[in-house]
Order: C-alpha cells, then structure tokens, then sequence
C-alpha cells in the first residue's frame, strides 16, 4: 500500500507532458436550453474564408465558414494556421460546435486556449459578415448572429471516493492510477482541455526505469542515481527536501515504466542529460521521436503537440474505460474540510453553464 501511494505521489510530482480534447466521457452537464435561435437576416450560401491573429503575433489562425442561407453549417481551421496544433484542435473540437448549435458567434471561448479562441471567434464574424453582405445585407446584420447564451445555473451535490484537481500530467496521471487501483474517480480541470502545461513540453524526466532499461539499453542503468542524487543535494545546498528527493529517486522509474510500456506513452529512450550541474544526467526523456523503435518515421524531436495530445488522449481513454469521470471548465474555488481539518471535498462552478457543484470527497489530490 504504502509502495502504491509513493508511486501515486511520485505521479503528481514527475515533471511530465501532454494534451488533447475529445470530450465523448466527459461527464457533461446539461445543455442550456437556448430556444429559437434561428437568425432571420439571409446570407449567401457558400464558404468563406477569413483569418485573425491568435497565439502567434506573425503567423495568423485562418478558417473557413460554410453557410446555407441562414445558417451556419460548418467551421474548420487551415492547416496553416499560426496557433499551436493542439489548441487549433482543442477550439475545433470544443468552441466550433457551441457556434454551430446556438448559431451565434457570442459562445464562450475555451479557457486554456484563449487567444486562438478569440482568434477563431473574430474569423467567424468576418466570414458570416461576407455571406451577409454578399446578399445584400449591412454589416450589422451580424447581430442576428450574436446572441448571448444563457446559463442554466443551480447547484448539485457529487460524490466519488477520489477527487483529484487539475488534468495536466500529475492529475491525469494520478487519476488513472487511483482507477487501476480500483477507486471511483472524477477529475475536475478549468480549463477546457486536459493536458495543462504538461501538455506543451517537449520531455519529461525519470531515473534509470527499470522495465524500460530491461528492454532498450540491456538492463544496463542510464545514469549514475547516487552521483545525481549527491549532486542535487549540494546544488540546493540543503534546500531541497529529502523526503522529496527520495521519492523522486525511487519512484520517478516506476512512474516512468508504467506511463511508456503499460499506457503506450513513446519517448526516445535514449535519455539527454539536463541542464543544470544538479541534473547534468542522462535522465530526460523526449516525447515520441523518430529513434523511438516502434515508431520509425515519427517526428524527429518531442516538439509536436498534436503527437502529444494524442498521448493524453489514450491515457483518458484508459482511464474513462476503468469508469473515470472528469468534467472540464469547471474550476475548484474552495476546499471543504471537517471538524478536524481535514479536507473532504471541494466546491467548484461550471463557467459554461454556471451549475455550482458540492464535490464530497474520501481523498482529495490537489494536482494544480
Ligand atoms: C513553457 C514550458 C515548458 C516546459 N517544458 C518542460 C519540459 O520540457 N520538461 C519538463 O520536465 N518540464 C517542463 N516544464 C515544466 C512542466 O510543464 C511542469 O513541471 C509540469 O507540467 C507540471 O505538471 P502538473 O500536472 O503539476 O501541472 P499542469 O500540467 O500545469 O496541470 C495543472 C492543471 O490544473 C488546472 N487547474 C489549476 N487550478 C485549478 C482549479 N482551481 N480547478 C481546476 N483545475 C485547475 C490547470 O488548468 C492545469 O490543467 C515546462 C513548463 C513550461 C511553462
């Protein structure tokens, strides 16, 4: 028990990466109920093009509008557009289908891909202003398109056994393993896409894991843990805590294993060493090069998004088929504790359709 908490813990801690957004298990809550919706000004049918400047300041997002006469009937990004691949598809898979359902420009924009997202939204205005004015309409027409979305509201009450906060690389992680372990488990996260930061980095660390030694480098170690190890002390000058350290020395491994060879995770397994005096050791691991075995041909470092998205979103997959839960843009704002201190849950609030939720807790992980 005590080696599967360490290992739990030592997942919140690992420095990590990934992202992705199809939301088919998210726990969703109910849809506003936003009737006639039905813009009355016409538009010319066709698809129009328009782009606006999101993420990148040089590069801008570009997408297309399809309309009929007056309806908005399909959105998608070009391929050459300026954001970070993995944003571009989070907004695609998130915000286009809020504007196609409410047909209005004026939906929530994605929280964590914020300047793609009011990249997009300007992109789409622009578009459905040529299809207006193109049958003969003012500008202004645009309004019929801009109608703001109501909230549902209200409260609810949740239990699980395992709360965990935050779906970047510790809370998924964590998540994961607490449902392997047979726990029942919701996530909650703020933003709109799983993956936080972790997300958007290129490696993560761990030292000498022992499966994947086994199989790619003769079960020889990658790098001296004790040297390291003395290393870090002195580099911190005593800073660092050692019960930190210890459970990164001797779980980072395990934690390692089990997210490449039991969750299909790839990474080059031939470790570069770090930056630092402290970790000038072979211990970082980049994300799914090309040197990576089973992946000949794959992109040749571990900065492609999109490939580390789609990580993420196998290790969701794994974790909704052990029936997790988790529910995006929904953020915690408060703990709530017992007579004794003790945490037991958290309160937290839809931001799409405004639902405070009650969250009661036997465990609560605060991966943030
Ligand atoms: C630009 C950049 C590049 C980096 N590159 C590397 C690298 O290459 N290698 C490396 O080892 N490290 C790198 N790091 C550090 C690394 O990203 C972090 O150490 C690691 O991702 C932390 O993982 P995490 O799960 O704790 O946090 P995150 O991945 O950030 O996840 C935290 C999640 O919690 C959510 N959250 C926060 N508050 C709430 C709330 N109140 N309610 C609900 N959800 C909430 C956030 O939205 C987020 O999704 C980099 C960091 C940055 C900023």
């Amino acid at each position: 028990m005590k080696r599967k908490l360490s290992l739990l813990l030592c997942l919140i801690m690992i420095v990590s990466m990934v992202a992705g957004c199809t939301q088919e298990d998210e726990t969703q809550p109910p849809a506003p109920d936003n009737t006639d919706n039905t813009p009355k000004a016409m538009m010319a049918p066709g698809t129009y093009t328009a782009e606006a400047y999101g993420f990148s300041m040089s590069w801008p997002d570009i997408l297309s509008v399809t309309v009929s006469e007056n309806e908005i009937e399909s959105i998608s990004f070009d391929e050459e557009s300026g954001s970070t691949a993995s944003m571009v598809d989070t907004v695609a898979a998130t915000m286009f289908p809020r504007v196609l359902e409410s047909q209005s420009v004026d939906v929530d924009i994605v929280s964590g891909a914020t300047l793609t997202s009011l990249s997009a939204r300007t992109a789409i205005e622009d578009c459905i202003k040529q299809a207006l004015v193109a049958a003969g309409n003012e500008e202004s027409t645009i309004a019929e398109f801009k109608k703001t979305q109501e909230k549902v509201g209200g409260s609810e009450e949740l239990n699980t056994q395992v709360l965990v906060i935050g779906m970047g690389g510790g809370g998924t992680y964590t998540a994961l393993r607490a449902a392997e372990e047979g726990a029942d488990v919701l996530v909650i996260e703020k933003q709109g896409r799983y993956g936080g930061t972790t997300a958007l980095t290129s490696e993560i660390q761990s030292i000498n894991p022992p499966r994947v030694q086994e199989k790619y480098n003769n079960g020889e170690d990658f790098t001296d843990a004790d040297a390291m190890y003395q290393a870090w002390t002195e580099y911190t000058e005593g800073d660092a805590k050692k019960e930190m350290l210890d459970l990164y020395f001797e779980n980072s491994g395990l934690a390692f294993d089990w997210l490449a060879l039991d969750h299909g995770a790839m990474f080059d397994f031939d470790p570069k060493p770090g930056f630092t005096p402290a970790d000038w050791y072979k211990v970082k691991f980049q994300w799914y090069p090309n040197t990576s075995p089973e992946h000949p041909g794959a992109p040749t470092h571990g900065y492609n998004k999109r490939e580390i998205a789609s990580y993420f979103e196998r290790l969701v997959d794994d974790f909704t088929a052990l029936g997790g839960k988790y529910m995006l843009e929904t953020e915690a704002y408060e703990l709530i504790s017992d007579d004794t201190g003790a945490v037991v849950g958290a309160k937290a609030k839809n931001r799409l359709t405004g639902i405070e939720y009650t969250i009661k807790a036997d465990a609560v992980v605060i991966a943030t």
